[in-house]
């Protein structure tokens, strides 16, 4: 079934053929076979997963992982994304702002219209499935809109803690209307929230994509010099969004202050800048302003790519992730498994990535940052040790074979509840 974008219906998305025998070099045979043994009973379950855009943001590529890997082990699972008009994502994207916390009044008019596409998409949907998994707000009141039979789950990729209550009091009985809602960490989930199954699955990253998998040091010295980054020089890296939340004016504050002990370190900080994201110019053009003319510090907003970070983040003699707030923190999962150490803010879910002295640092100002860079510059036995620990970390929890295994298992839980 395909059905045209204009007529306001679900898309299906191309997936990539990925088998998970290629995970068992990284993962190990065990955790393999594990998988397996979950998957004999869910053999041809049909399931559907719903999100609001196949390509850009971490929902969008864990998918990309996680469909084809389901496929792998014998379920027929699609993924479909919603179509919606332009007023649409502008309101869903402000509730999406909302639901983290920030200011926003949610209209009749915007209500109306979220209601619209949603009930266009709902039209389009042909409910077949075993398991229904939808991801974030924009399609929540799928469930609500369609009858019928299934486990229907809705998965929250970000941290409504600090909800605006209007906005979460909207959205509530659609995610009620559900049998489970997954969450990313216990802290996460709404204490309001009354619903069958709650169910936390940290997020993951893929050890074989473009932006994890192994790359040799020739290749990474020859991506980092591309932009005038020296290769021979120790490197502090910020992978992140231009963004106040990320601390960007902090990072380059540690960065001064480790030159003055540590002559000739240079600062790299790598943030893609969506076309459409005037708020994002606005704090590049502060932080630019901040850095001054110094030449070793980089500020890069369109080197992007997956391959450039893997490069930078391998080439970092330190990874910074200065976050005041993080939902949990990818950059900090992507860092650890490329065995660096981590300086990170103690917030959010990165504390669930790092424990403190053993697979990373964690910090909870800047004078206690600028003092880690140094350790971890200062003695590279350290650095080396937490960094091996911190792929171990990555290795056991956070990678798209476990975010598999958390699936399978909420499948298996709620298949038994339902018999
Ligand atoms: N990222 C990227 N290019 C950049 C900056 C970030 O590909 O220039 C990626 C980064 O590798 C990570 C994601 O964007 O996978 C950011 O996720 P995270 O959870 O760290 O932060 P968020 O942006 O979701 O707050």
């Amino acid at each position: 079934m395909s059905i045209d974008a204009a007529s306001g219906g679900m898309r299906p998305v191309p997936l990539a053929h990925k088998s998970l025998a290629e995970y068992a070099p990284v993962v190990g045979d065990d955790v393999i076979a594990e998988i397996e043994t979950l998957a004999r009973p869910l053999q041809g379950v049909r399931v559907a997963h719903i999100s609001a855009t196949a390509y850009g943001g971490g929902v969008a590529e864990m998918l990309h992982t996680l469909v084809p890997l389901m496929r792998s082990v014998g379920l027929q699972a699609e993924w479909r994304i919603i179509s919606g008009s332009e007023p649409f994502f502008t309101i869903t994207k402000s509730m999406h702002n909302a639901l983290q916390g920030k200011e926003f009044t949610l209209t009749q008019a915007m209500r109306d219209i979220y209601m619209q596409a949603n009930e266009r998409n709902a039209a389009s949907f042909e409910n077949d499935y075993d398991f229904v998994v939808v991801h974030d707000p924009q399609p929540a009141a799928l469930r609500s809109l369609i009858a019928g039979h299934g486990t229907w789950i809705w998965r929250c990729h970000i941290d409504p803690s600090d909800a605006q209550p209007a906005v979460w009091q909207f959205l509530r009985p659609f995610i009620e209307a559900y049998d489970a809602a997954i969450f990313t960490l216990p802290a996460f989930v709404k204490p309001d929230l009354r619903v069958h199954k709650v169910a936390i699955i940290p997020p993951a990253i893929d050890p074989l994509s473009p932006k994890n998998t192994f790359l040799p040091a020739d290749e990474i010295a020859e991506i980092v010099a591309l932009v005038d980054v020296d290769p021979l020089r120790p490197t502090i890296v910020q992978v992140s969004r231009f963004d106040p939340w990320k601390d960007p004016l902090g990072v380059i504050d540690v960065y001064r202050a480790v030159r003055r002990e540590i002559p000739g370190v240079q600062l790299v900080m790598l943030g893609a800048m969506a076309h459409d994201d005037p708020e994002g110019r606005i704090f590049f053009e502060q932080t630019t302003r901040y850095a001054g003319n110094d030449p070793d510090i980089h500020l890069l907003t369109n080197a992007g790519g997956s391959i450039e970070v893997n490069a930078f983040q391998r080439h970092a003699s330190v990874i910074l992730q200065k976050s005041l707030r993080e939902g949990f923190g990818l950059t900090v999962t992507e860092g650890l498994w490329k065995e660096r150490p981590v300086v990170a803010n103690n917030v959010g879910g990165i504390s669930l990535q790092i424990e403190d002295g053993v697979s990373g640092y964690l910090v909870s100002n800047t004078q206690e940052c600028i003092e880690r860079a140094l350790t971890v510059l200062r003695e590279p036995e350290v650095a080396l040790q937490l960094g091996r620990n911190g792929r171990e970390v990555v290795r056991n929890n956070f990678l798209s074979t476990a975010n598999l295994r958390n699936y399978l298992r909420l499948f298996h839980e709620l298949s038994t509840a339902r018999e």
